[in-house]
């Protein structure tokens, strides 16, 4: 059986088909980059309609492409939370629509468990307890896991995301968006001259970045002489020590088997280099997603859609614009 996983939770209309080993046998996803390029953020109003325009569409690709009917459905699995509510709305409607007229179950899947089940795509084997960091455009948390259902959070951070401060240092940057890859790449051609703080690097498994992100606004206009790449190396090399940190520090209490890291910063090729660095010096195995489904898209959505099934979850269609990781 397949699952059909449909994700509408932000600015981007996917569909996927994936089967329970996590192999994808079918994924398309809608950007709606050109939608909001002028407003310098995600408009609401506008996504959940360019949502509604993409959405039936781009479920009858996915289902051509696999050569699929509804009859190879075990599931539809669609995000109800976090996001936004019209754009929730959009993904959560439709798959009531088609659970009516297919006869197939739809459940409600938290984005967030989308994310950390993301590393079970292609040939990915978490081995439970684990450890998970979720560094994404909305969060940046540490949770202990004692298998794929059950969370024990240690800490988010208290203002800004990771991905949130790597989108605006490139943007004071002109770096453009996403910032992310474009920092990376900065990054990798300079060198990490600047002293930047290291915020609560030192204290516990709480996160904060909103200073790290004001230091390197007030060094753009102390030091102009300092060129984009070493800036963003230095940016980079702050954020990787903090974040090293703080999965040493669980890795050394929690003694898990694997550290799980997820989420669009899990793209990083410097990111994934210095947690391969920490997981060997702990002997436990490092679960990292494939990059192209590190961002947003429905195949983590329709992957962690079988634990729901698994787990016997009632199957929930209401959408949950701030879901938090313990909620299914
Ligand atoms: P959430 O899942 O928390 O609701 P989101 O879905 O908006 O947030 P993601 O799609 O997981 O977030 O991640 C987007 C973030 O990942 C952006 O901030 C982007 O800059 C960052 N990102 C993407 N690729 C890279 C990369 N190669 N290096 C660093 N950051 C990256
Ligand atoms: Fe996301």
């Amino acid at each position: 059986g397949l699952i059909l996983g449909i994700e509408t939770s932000c600015d981007d209309t996917s569909v996927a088909l994936v089967d329970r080993s996590g192999h994808v046998a079918a994924i398309k996803t809608v950007s709606q980059y050109e939608v909001h390029e002028a407003f310098g953020g995600v408009y609401p109003e506008l996504a959940s309609r360019a949502h509604l325009e993409a959405i039936l569409p781009t479920i009858q690709s996915v289902m051509d492409e696999a050569s699929a009917t509804p009859k190879d459905l075990t599931a539809i699995g669609v995000t109800r939370g976090p996001g936004l509510i019209g754009s929730l709305l959009v993904g959560l409607s439709t798959s009531e629509a088609l659970s009516l007229g297919w006869g197939v179950p739809a459940y409600g899947v938290n984005h967030l468990r989308g994310h950390i089940r993301s590393v079970e795509l292609e040939d990915g084997q978490t081995e439970f307890p684990a450890v998970i960091m979720l560094v994404s455009g909305g969060h940046t948390l540490i949770a202990d896991l004692k298998d794929p259902w059950s969370y024990r959070l240690l800490g988010t951070t208290r203002d800004d995301s990771v991905g949130e401060s790597y989108d605006k240092v490139a943007r004071m940057l002109g770096l453009g968006m996403p910032g992310g890859p474009a920092i990376d790449r900065a990054a990798t051609l300079g060198r990490p001259v600047l002293r930047l703080p290291r915020p609560m690097k030192n204290e516990g498994y709480e996160f904060s970045f909103s200073g790290l992100k004001s230091s390197v606004a007030r060094h753009i206009e102390n030091h102009p002489e300092v060129s984009l790449e070493d800036m963003s190396a230095s940016f980079v090399a702050a954020c990787l020590d903090v974040l090293v940190a703080k999965a040493d520090r669980a890795l050394a209490e929690c003694k898990p088997r694997s550290l799980v890291i997820v989420g669009g910063v899990s793209a990083s090729p410097q990111l994934r280099d210095a947690m391969a660095q920490v997981a060997g010096r702990h002997g436990v195995n490092l679960c990292l997603p494939p990059v192209k489904w590190a961002t947003d898209n429905a195949a983590m959505i329709a992957m962690a859609t079988w634990d729901y099934i698994e787990r016997g979850v009632q199957p929930a269609l209401f959408p949950k614009p701030n879901l938090s990781l313990e909620t299914p």
